[in-house]
């Protein structure tokens, strides 16, 4: 049985006066370990088919299951890596760590010594641990945000558009940075992104969507030789 299946996701929003099939007929599985992409233009329903798997939107019609599970049951087994880093913007870069470790009720010796060991790695020590997020550029921020969402262990990876907001050279690097973070760590991951380039360099699969409602229309691998 594949780690994660997504079967038969249909989904429309509906507001006041109309009503938006976002969504037709999405299915497909991610083995344990995989890091796949979700790719497409903007509006052909990669956020919503994540918001979905992660069960922050409940489908109109289909079922997602994680390790046969449905999503729905699930506690703690989704991280998150977005645009913005959310950090608190009072808190050194240290507590903010260690209260998403504390908000998911994580936190112990254990967890707090990996998470600093973490830091560490992802060259966020020598004093950079006990500065706010403001004095930091935004590539170290993304990174801080990579260590938070790692810290919780979390079985899957939810990255939608993470590097959108960083420059050219920047973004480079940490896709460098995270796609080889997350393989270290065996993660299975899923990017949500509109730009190829991004969809070669990190994923082993890709899933191209179509817009309006957005549906798979091909799926193809990404050769080792690419990387
Ligand atoms: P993408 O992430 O690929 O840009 P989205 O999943 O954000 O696509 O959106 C897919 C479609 O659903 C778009 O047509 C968008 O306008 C619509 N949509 C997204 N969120 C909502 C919402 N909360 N209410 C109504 N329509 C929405
Ligand atoms: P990248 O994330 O691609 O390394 P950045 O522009 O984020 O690029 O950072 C460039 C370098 O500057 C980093 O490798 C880091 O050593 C240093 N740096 C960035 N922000 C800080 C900071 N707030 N304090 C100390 N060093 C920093």
């Amino acid at each position: 049985m594949s780690f994660l299946q997504v079967r038969n996701i249909h989904h429309t929003y509906f507001t006041k006066d109309t009503a938006t099939t976002a969504l037709s007929d999405i299915s497909l599985t991610v083995e344990e370990g995989e890091f796949v992409s979700f790719l497409g233009p903007s509006g052909c329903g990669k956020t919503t088919l994540l918001s979905i798997i992660a069960n922050l939107i409940k489908p109109t019609e289909g079922t997602v299951l994680l390790e046969n599970k449905p999503v729905s049951t699930l506690k703690n087994d989704i991280g998150y890596m977005l645009q913005q880093d959310y950090l608190f913007p009072w808190k050194t870069i240290e507590e903010n760590i260690l209260l998403g470790l504390k908000l998911s009720k994580q936190l112990n010796e254990k967890t707090k010594t990996n998470t600093l060991n973490l830091l560490k790695q992802m060259g966020l020590n020598g004093g950079i641990e006990k500065q706010l997020p403001k004095q930091l550029s935004g590539g170290m921020r993304q990174r801080v945000a990579l260590v938070r969402t790692l810290a919780t262990e979390p079985k899957l990876l939810m990255l939608d558009e993470p590097f959108s907001a960083l420059d050219y050279q920047t973004k480079l690097k940490l896709e460098d940075l995270v796609s080889n973070t997350l393989k270290a760590f065996g993660k299975t991951a899923i990017l949500v992104t509109h730009d190829i380039g991004e969809a070669i360099a990190m994923s082993d699969r890709v899933f191209l969507l179509s817009p309006r409602p957005g549906r798979i229309y091909k799926t193809f691998e990404i050769p080792k030789e690419l990387k």
